[in-house]
């Protein structure tokens, strides 16, 4: 069985670009802040923007105050007026490529040309193009509407940034024939060109194929559309919740899109339902997968990452084999991770739902293994020295602090921060205490050359955060909107790809410039291997999205076991 996920599934520039600034705006602002109708058709999330202050008005009131941010659709210009008589600051999130259309239409209905628009009637991007044409404006959403409509002098035509192609290219092949005094613009926008050509192409390459997006979504509706008109099965559904595994049952591979405004982690977790429930016809396949999301939920493969790269760094550096260092960072790990895990369960909902589910029916166990865990590390820095306990305590005060409201920091109001709410935080953090305990809480108590220390220092570090800063990318819808600061949501999703690249790179370098320099023992090149094949992983996952979520996880935490294993050789 093969689940294909299309490369234009999810969020378009213009719902990016409208997402991340009503965002913004809650950030930085302490009034209300409305969208004037539903920034996107995803009810979760809209629940997720109320619980951060983010409401919504569907009616523009006589009086009002706060800030209303316009969607990616637009709206007529009357609305926008009316908004700003009522007493709301207006922030116009209008995508650039509706703006676009908004000025065709503007511009010849000024001339006096009346408007076809060849889009949903009710459409809200439709609502606000007729707005521009001065009472001119014609919709269609057929050929036989296009016929009906009178006869103009001087008349363009322009469809709905969203519209079907086909049925728009038999538009504009008609007035070519029969009005070629029409002015007919391409308007359909490049990225639902994209998406239809890719989901024609998917329906015919696979047996079956699953839209996700919100029913009232035109954009996804067109998708659906275009599947089910190429007779493969097909469904569409809002979440996974809604899947028909029926229809699915004889399909060996199935295609996956979702439309513009639909977030990630909705596609994720569509992709692993489907795969769960497909692999549950292969037993051995369905229990290796649970096996795989159980060590990935309850961070046992993150911990055992740790415990490798705290013996990568021993022997390095030539010492001898360090296990009580290596349990020491695994249990640390393990503990923050629960912990920190088990604090988000909340944000978490929306952002992993199945983790946070399982962070919920469990938390009894989960708590007692975090505190366990977290205290028996500790007991054991203990007894390596005062030193180690001290720092590892501090380790653990600063980990425990990431969701809290104990750190001093003043932001805007006189509210108190959390360390999360620090741009960038959650990932330096992460590379922060990880460098600590699985390089320097050993190196207090083995002295060891410190130039290699440095060494073994970047080394893990530069890993540690290619793999944490990958899992932010993966992450960095659901982040954004429940608010944790990671580095890709302070640079961008492309800049952090060319960091994590360079860094993978320096990784490389390093070893074997230290090397030769015989900072590190012989054979420590081969340890260079992994930078090596995290570089072409990342580089692989960044242009492709055939692979899972889940797999892509694994393999990145595996990499930091390899790490481990490789040490063990040399
Ligand atoms: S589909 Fe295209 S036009 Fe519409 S919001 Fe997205 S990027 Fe903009």
């Amino acid at each position: 069985m093969k689940i294909v996920i299309a490369k234009t599934a999810g969020f378009c520039m213009g719902v990016r670009r409208a997402v991340d600034m009503v965002l913004d705006a809650s950030t930085r602002y302490q009034e209300p802040i409305f969208t004037y109708g539903p920034l996107i058709h995803n009810p979760q999330v809209l629940q997720m923007l109320e619980e951060k202050k983010i409401f919504r008005i569907e009616r523009i009131p006589e009086k009002g105050s706060g800030i209303v941010l316009i969607r990616a659709h637009g709206v007529p210009p009357e609305d926008q007026t009316a908004l700003k008589q009522a007493g709301f600051t207006v922030i116009n999130a209008t995508c650039p490529r509706v703006v676009r259309v908004q000025v065709i239409i503007n511009r010849y209905a000024k001339k006096g040309y009346s408007t076809i628009i060849a889009g949903d009637k009710n459409h809200p991007e439709v609502i606000g193009l007729l707005g521009y044409a001065k009472g001119k404006g014609h919709t269609i959403t057929s050929m036989e509407e296009f016929l009906l409509l009178p006869w103009f002098e001087n008349a363009i035509v322009v469809a709905q940034t969203t519209q079907n192609m086909s049925f728009y290219d038999g538009i504009k092949t008609w007035c070519q024939t029969h009005a070629p005094h029409y002015r007919v613009f391409d308007t359909i926008c490049g990225s639902t060109e994209k998406r239809q050509t890719e989901i024609r192409k998917l329906a015919e390459e696979n047996d079956a194929v699953i839209v996700v997006g919100g029913k009232e979504s035109g954009n996804t509706r067109r998708l659906a559309e275009i599947a089910a008109g190429t007779g493969k099965p097909s469904i569409h559904i809002e979440d996974a919740a809604e899947i028909d595994y029926e229809t699915l049952s004889h399909a060996k591979s199935i295609a996956l899109t979702a439309g513009a405004s639909t977030p990630n982690w909705i596609i994720t977790d569509t992709y692993r339902k489907v795969e769960n429930n497909l692999q549950k016809r292969h037993a051995v396949k369905a229990a290796l997968y649970l096996f795989r999301d159980f060590l990935l939920k309850t961070n046992i493969m993150a911990s055992i990452g740790a415990a490798s790269l705290t013996y990568a760094c021993s022997r390095l550096q030539g010492n001898e084999r360090d296990f009580r260092h290596a349990l020491i960072a695994m249990l640390y790990v393990l503990s923050m991770q629960i912990m920190n895990n088990l604090f988000a369960i909340r944000s978490d909902r929306y952002n992993h739902p199945k983790r946070a589910h399982f962070y919920k029916e469990n938390h009894v166990y989960l708590w007692i293994l975090a505190v366990l865990s977290g205290g028996t590390g500790l007991y054991l820095s203990f007894l390596s020295g005062v030193v180690s306990f001290v720092l590892l305590l501090i380790m653990s005060f600063l980990g425990l602090s990431y969701n809290q409201k104990i750190i001093p920091i003043q932001v805007k109001k006189g509210k108190t921060a959390r360390i999360k709410d620090i741009p960038g935080s959650k990932t330096i953090l992460i590379v922060i205490a990880w460098g600590t305990v699985t390089c320097l809480l050993p190196a207090v108590v083995i002295h060891g050359n410190p130039f290699s220390v440095v060494v073994a220092f970047l080394f893990v570090t530069g890993l540690v955060f290619a793999r944490t800063a990958f899992f932010d990318i993966l992450a960095i819808q659901g982040d954004r909107i429940t608010g944790k600061e990671t580095l890709p949501i302070l640079l961008g999703e492309k800049q952090s790809f060319n960091i994590i690249k360079y860094t993978l790179i320096f990784e490389i370098g390093l070893v074997f410039v230290s090397y030769s320099a015989g900072l590190l023992v012989n054979r420590a090149f081969f340890l260079a291997f992994i930078p090596f094949v995290m570089f072409l992983l990342i580089r692989f996952f960044e242009k492709d999205r055939l692979v899972s979520g889940g797999h892509r996880e694994f393999i990145i935490e595996f990499l930091l076991i390899a790490t481990g294993l490789l040490s063990a050789v040399i």
